[in-house]
């Protein structure tokens, strides 16, 4: 235990909340898809910061645009304008077709916001009695740590100790537009959902799902807000999972890859109807909207666009889901996947795989045990694909 890596590791860990278990590896530089840790040993990055760094690390045109805007003005309080918050409103308007945005910081901030809208939306709007508007949302979410949103989550480990809870919440099945259905009540405002469930194991609802709920929500003056923290900006393949139905909610919630892998940035986009809710006082974030953080959401938004990130997603990742696929390993129970977005459930718990993944340069993580989240950041090239395809093989290949 000499190394620079076990001491950094000893550091951590003396002095940190034991909150996550990393993997035994200390990244100290990192570049595209690669990443290296102190003593020079390279790795390639699979897990892309749970899809916030969908650009790839230190892209360099985000990386122009956050110096560049760091040499004119970071901050300033939002009692004042600032030369950036409209442009940012725009671009990320017309990149989700929403009329409205609202700026925060990390995704379960942009959670938060959207159940305040659709509760005063419920009450102003849908005439609901205050304190009385119900959101209904899926068993196996994951929508953040706070309190509130940890109050309808469905897993004993993220709530035990921690209540007392939220209420107003009702948890009905994943993937079940009956069970939607059944659950709509008079003081019913919103459903709240992931499109794809990434932490619960890259879950793929049945097809049509996201389409009949969202008619469901239209017909019964439901908001329908969609949980694309993880899963949008190209991830699946398409600008937002919910697209592959041709489903616009009406609100989006956005983090991770919105600060191109270089700064926390989270936002609602939204129907004017629901975010007009908000008047001065109601809502805020004193660093939500900055405008370092704009500078960088409007370059991480151009290249999107310009490298065609959620196209290369669809096609490489169909790629490799084939080639997963063709491995016909005992090991693997399940393969899920859309674009770059895999999830390879194990017949064993993956942790150790996802060990000896790491030991053959291949960085990824297990999520709910039995398994491995793939998610590469969406700039990969075909080559480096190969290259964590034949570490996959070696490792999953046989049992
Ligand atoms: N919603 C989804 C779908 C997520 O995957 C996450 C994080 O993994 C969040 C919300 C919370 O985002 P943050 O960790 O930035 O608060």
């Amino acid at each position: 235990m000499t190394n620079r890596s076990d001491a950094i590791i000893r550091q951590t860990e003396k002095y940190g909340a034991a909150n996550y278990h990393p993997l035994p590896i200390v990244i100290s530089k990192a570049e595209g898809v690669w990443v290296e840790d102190p003593e020079g040993r390279r790795y390639m990055d699979m897990l892309s910061a749970y899809s916030a760094l969908n650009h790839g690390h230190r892209h360099p045109h985000i990386l122009n645009a956050l110096l560049e805007q760091a040499g004119k003005v970071t901050l300033t309080s939002r009692a004042f304008h600032h030369d950036m918050l409209g442009e940012f409103y725009e671009k990320l308007a017309a990149y989700t077709g929403k009329e409205m945005i609202l700026p925060m910081n990390t995704g379960a901030e942009a959670v938060e916001t959207a159940i305040k809208a659709i509760r005063r939306w419920g009450c102003d709007v849908k005439g609901i009695p205050d304190g009385q508007t119900e959101i209904i949302v899926c068993a196996g979410n994951f929508h953040g740590r706070t309190i509130t949103v940890t109050s309808f989550s469905s897993e004993p480990a993220y709530r035990r100790g921690f209540g007392p809870f939220t209420p107003g919440f009702r948890i009905i099945p994943y993937g079940d537009v009956e069970a939607l259905r059944a659950a709509i009540g008079p003081n019913t405002a919103g459903f709240l959902v992931e499109p794809i469930q990434g932490e619960a194991g890259i879950i793929i609802p049945p097809a049509g799902y996201l389409r009949d709920c969202f008619e469901l929500c239209e017909a019964n003056r439901v908001v329908f807000a969609a949980d694309e923290i993880q899963t949008g900006f190209g991830r699946t393949g398409r600008r937002f999972a919910c697209d592959w139905e041709g489903v616009t909610p009406h609100l989006l919630l956005l983090g991770k890859a919105l600060g191109g892998g270089v700064l926390p940035i989270s936002a609602v986009a939204g129907d004017r109807e629901v975010l007009a809710v908000f008047e001065p006082g109601s809502h805020g974030s004193t660093f939500g909207g900055n405008p370092l953080a704009c500078a960088v959401a409007v370059a991480a938004l151009e290249v999107l666009e310009r490298e065609a990130l959620a196209e290369r997603s669809e096609v490489l990742g169909a790629g490799l889901l084939q080639r997963l696929g063709e491995l016909r390993s005992p090991l693997i129970k399940e393969l899920r996947g859309r674009g770059l977005f895999i999830g390879i459930e194990l017949t064993m718990p993956a942790r150790g795989y996802c060990e000896k993944l790491m030991g053959l340069g291949l960085l990824c993580k297990e999520t709910h045990e039995h398994t491995i989240r793939l998610a590469p950041p969406l700039t990969i090239t075909q080559e480096e694909l190969i290259w964590a395809f034949q570490r996959l093989q070696a490792v999953l290949g046989t049992a």
